[in-house]
């Protein structure tokens, strides 16, 4: 059996990119794509935006790393950055967003044993959920078949539906060993799921009835995405725990796990570490994504193009028999399918769009970069529109004659 160099963990689209910029990306062969998804969230200023590049060039010239044995100033001024934006009060970095849900996953048994004098100390994580691919925060997603395999799971997580907070109260009475909830403020993976508006104001009060620890994973809600740099601030609510990254670096790998209140006191020397987390080079660039959001209004930017493109897809395919919900917070965008819709990533793909698909195959998540123009917003709505048509007419063949046969998720 022939074996690839490279193990077969991801489903690859054939189109290998070389440079990008701003909304755009342009492959090997010089074709340019209309950039919807910024690597699923991850390049939320666009490609290579100026004041990234300045940024890591600058840092990478002077130096890129000793070790976290030694003061990081500018890690200590991305801490600050982001301590004051976000209400928390300290932060430990890593290199991805698993990393940071990691450590949110350990501060929460380490309060349930050393706050809470709990043996076996559990946290709530939701249906569908998404945290990650280490063994704790796979073990805390909640999609079995990304789970199968893998077992034994890492113990300690209690599930509930999304959304339900009846379902939180009923855990609440019946298991004295829960410490924690782990919840996403929007669900990302499971194809951009909104809770009910006051679903986390409902989920704060439960914690705090029960002295439990809120720890959001904001890994990629975060970073001015749903039209607030954080999500819950939407809910003027603070949690005990929020995690993030994608965003944050902007394509240069970070996470970040905020804590605060009895939270952020909870890891101490030698509890928690990371070689590479919070390296020099990494805070130099997301410093300069956390300035650039904030100075140039990229949040409040977030808010009325994500409307606006939503509202867009509602204008032209809305009332569409094959629509089933087109939904939106800020720039987490979907267009949910009555079905199929697997394979519309290759074929928008064909024609210069590039997007996703997820949500058991019928959800199209756009998670377009903060800074795409409106001439480009609009480009995006027709030109997707129109795909979307064609494709629910089943007119595949003529209408792309250009996708090749190989040219299939494999
Ligand atoms: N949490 C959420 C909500 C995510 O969407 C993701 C990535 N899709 C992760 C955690 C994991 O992040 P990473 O791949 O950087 O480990």
């Amino acid at each position: 059996m022939a074996v690839e160099s490279i193990m077969t963990t991801y489903n690859r689209l054939s189109v290998a990119f070389e440079r990008g910029e701003g909304s755009w990306l342009f492959d090997i062969n010089g074709n340019k794509y209309l950039d919807a998804l910024s690597g699923i969230a991850v390049c939320g200023l666009g490609h290579a935006h100026p004041a990234v590049t300045h940024a890591i060039s600058e840092q990478a010239g002077k130096l890129l790393h000793t070790s976290n044995l030694y003061t990081i100033p500018n890690q200590q001024q991305l801490a600050e950055r982001l301590t004051q934006i976000s209400g928390m009060d300290n932060v430990f970095f890593g290199n991805s967003g698993a990393e940071a849900n990691e450590a949110a996953i350990k501060i929460a048994r380490r309060y349930g044993h050393t706050v809470r004098n709990i043996d076996n100390p559990a946290i709530i994580v939701m249906e569908n959920a998404f945290h990650g691919r280490t063994m704790a925060t796979l073990s805390a997603t909640g999609n079995r078949s990304a789970q199968a395999g893998f077992e034994p799971l890492v113990s300690g997580f209690v599930r509930a539906p999304y959304d339900d907070i009846d379902a939180i109260k009923t855990i609440a009475t019946n298991n004295p060993n829960i410490v924690a909830i782990l919840v996403e403020p929007i669900q990302g993976e499971s194809g951009i799921q909104i809770p009910a508006d006051d679903y986390l104001n409902q989920i704060r009060a439960i914690c705090d009835e029960n002295n439990w620890l809120m720890m959001l994973d904001e890994v990629q809600s975060g970073n001015g995405r749903s039209g607030k740099y954080f999500a819950y601030q939407h809910n003027n609510i603070l949690p005990d725990v929020v995690t993030t990254a994608k965003g944050l670096g902007n394509g240069v790998p970070i996470g970040a796990c905020l804590a605060r209140g009895v939270a952020a006191t909870i890891l101490s020397p030698g509890t928690h570490g990371s070689t590479y987390g919070g390296n020099p080079l990494a805070c130099a660039a997301a410093l300069a994504v956390v300035n650039t959001i904030m100075n140039e209004n990229l949040c409040e930017r977030a808010e009325t193009l994500g409307n606006k493109i939503a509202d867009g897809f509602r204008k032209e395919i809305g009332t569409a028999p094959y629509v089933k919900e087109i939904r939106n917070k800020g720039m987490l965008i979907a267009i949910e399918l009555t079905e199929g819709g697997s394979e519309l990533a290759v074929l928008a793909k064909v024609k210069g769009i590039l997007l996703n698909i997820t949500g058991g195959g019928k959800v199209i998540r756009m998670l377009p970069p903060l800074t795409m123009t409106d001439n480009e917003a609009e480009l995006l709505v027709n030109t997707l529109s129109q795909i979307i048509r064609v494709y629910a007419a089943d007119e595949r063949s003529t209408a792309f004659p250009e996708a090749p046969n190989s040219d299939r998720r494999v």
